[in-house]
C-alpha cells in the first residue's frame, strides 16, 4: 500500500480533538477525496498528511514507512490551497518554475519542465504574463502547475476551486481528472463539495465531526449509504427522510401508509421499531408500476430546471421533493400520485442511523 493511516488522532493544543481514529490506505495512483461539511476535519487530515500539522497519536506510512517525523519535502507531497498564493511580481513561468530555481535545477532542465507542464496546463501562451493578467481558473492552473513540476509522488489539494465561479469551477474540474488521468499521480483532494467529489474520485472518504463516516466508490456511496448522514449528503437535491415506527407491518408517510410486507419482509415483522425510511427524489415513478408503492400527495411548488423538475409536496406533515421529467412537471396546488420503486427504498435504524 502506498499511503496508509493507521488509527490517526489530531487533538489541538486548545485540547480540541478534531480528527478521530481515521483508518485508510491509499494506492498509488489513486484519486481519494475527502468530502464533508465545514470543521468536519478534513482539512487537518490532509495537513497532517502534508507534514504541516503534527501527528497527534497513530501511524502514517509512506511506501511502508513510517513518515510521522518527516519533514514536507522528505514526504515528497505537493499541496495546491484554495488561495492561489501565486507571486504578484513574477510571471507565470517563474510561479511555475519557483520550486526548481529554489532547488538550484539546471536552467535547461526547468525550461524543459515548465514548457512540458505549461503545455499540460494549456498555459503555454500565458507564460510571459504576471497572475494579475490571468482570469481565476487561469491562476489557479498555475498554481496547480507549480505543484506538479515537483513530480512528487503525493499531490494534496485544499479546497482548490471555491475561489472560482461556477463555470469555471466546472471547466477546471475536468482539467483536473484530465492532469490526474495524464500524471498517474496519486491525489488527495479536500472538497464539502459532493458533486466535485462524485465526478473526480476514485474513491470518496464522507467524514462528520472527526470521524469517518464511510469509504466507497462514488457508485457505493449512493447506491450504499450505510447511515442517514451518508445517505442525505450525497445526492442533489438530498435523499428524502421518513420517521417513524413499524405499525401494522408498514409505516406512514405522512397521511399515507407504506406497506413492509413485500419490500422488507424482514423489518416488516418487527412491530414497534423505530426506523427512518429513505427515497431518492429522481428515484420516483408518476406512472404505476410493479413492485412500487403508492403515495398520495399535494403538490406544493414546482421548480423547473431543463431537463427535470423538482417537485415539493406535502403528505399530511411530511414534506418531500421529487425530481420529474420537465416534460411531466405537475400542476401546483394540485394532488399527485407518485410510485416509489421497491429496490429504491432505504432504511436506516430510528437510533443509531445506521443502514438496516
Ligand atoms: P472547512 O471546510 O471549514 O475548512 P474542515 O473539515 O477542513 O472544514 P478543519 O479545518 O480540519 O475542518 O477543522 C476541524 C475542526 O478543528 C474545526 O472544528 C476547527 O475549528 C478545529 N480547528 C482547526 N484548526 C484548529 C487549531 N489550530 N486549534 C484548535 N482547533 C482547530
Amino acid at each position: 500500500m502506498y499511503i496508509t493511516l493507521k488509527n490517526i488522532n489530531k487533538i489541538y493544543p486548545n485540547g480540541f480533538h478534531a480528527v478521530h481514529h481515521f483508518n485508510l490506505e491509499i494506492e498509488k495512483g489513486e484519486f481519494v477525496v475527502f468530502v464533508g461539511p465545514s470543521g468536519c476535519g478534513k482539512s487537518t487530515t490532509l495537513r497532517m498528511i502534508a507534514g504541516l500539522e503534527s501527528i497527534s497519536s497513530g501511524e502514517f506510512l509512506i511506501n511502508g514507512e513510517r513518515a510521522n517525523e518527516k519533514s514536507p519535502r522528505e514526504r515528497e507531497v505537493a499541496m495546491v490551497f484554495q488561495s492561489y498564493a501565486l507571486y504578484p511580481q513574477m510571471t507565470v513561468f517563474d510561479n511555475i518554475a519557483f520550486g526548481l530555481t529554489l532547488q538550484g535545477v539546471d536552467e535547461d532542465i526547468i525550461e524543459e519542465r515548465v514548457k512540458k507542464t505549461a503545455q499540460i496546463l494549456g498555459l503555454t501562451d500565458y507564460l510571459d504574463r504576471l497572475p494579475r493578467a490571468l482570469s481565476g481558473g487561469q491562476r489557479q492552473r498555475v498554481a496547480i502547475g507549480r505543484a506538479l513540476i515537483r513530480k512528487v509522488g503525493i499531490f494534496l489539494m485544499d479546497e482548490p476551486l471555491s475561489n472560482l465561479d461556477a463555470k469555471q469551477r466546472v471547466t477546471m474540474r475536468g482539467e483536473i481528472a484530465q492532469i490526474h488521468r495524464e500524471t498517474g499521480a496519486t491525489t488527495i483532494y479536500v472538497t464539502h463539495d459532493q458533486t466535485e467529489a462524485m465526478t473526480l474520485a476514485d474513491r470518496i472518504v464522507v467524514m462528520k465531526d472527526g470521524y469517518i463516516q464511510q469509504v466507497g466508490t462514488p457508485y457505493e456511496l449512493y447506491f450504499r449509504p450505510s447511515n442517514v448522514f451518508v445517505a442525505g449528503f450525497i445526492g442533489e437535491p438530498p435523499m428524502n427522510f421518513v420517521r417513524g415506527t413499524i405499525q401494522n407491518s408498514g409505516i406512514l408517510f405522512g397521511d399515507q401508509r407504506v406497506d413492509l410486507t413485500g419490500v422488507r419482509p424482514d423489518l416488516a415483522a418487527q412491530e414497534g421499531r423505530s426506523v427512518v425510511f429513505g427515497f431518492r427524489p429522481e428515484a420516483v415513478t408518476l406512472a404505476e408500476q410493479k413492485d412500487a408503492s403508492r403515495i398520495d400527495c399535494r403538490v406544493e411548488l414546482t421548480e423547473m430546471l431543463g431537463d427535470n423538475t423538482n417537485v415539493y409536496i406535502t403528505s399530511g406533515e411530511q414534506q418531500s421533493i421529487l425530481k420529474v421529467d420537465s416534460h411531466d412537471t405537475p400542476e401546483t396546488d394540485a394532488p399527485l400520485t407518485f410510485f416509489i420503486p421497491w429496490e429504491s427504498m432505504y432504511f436506516f435504524d430510528g437510533e443509531t442511523e445506521e443502514v438496516l
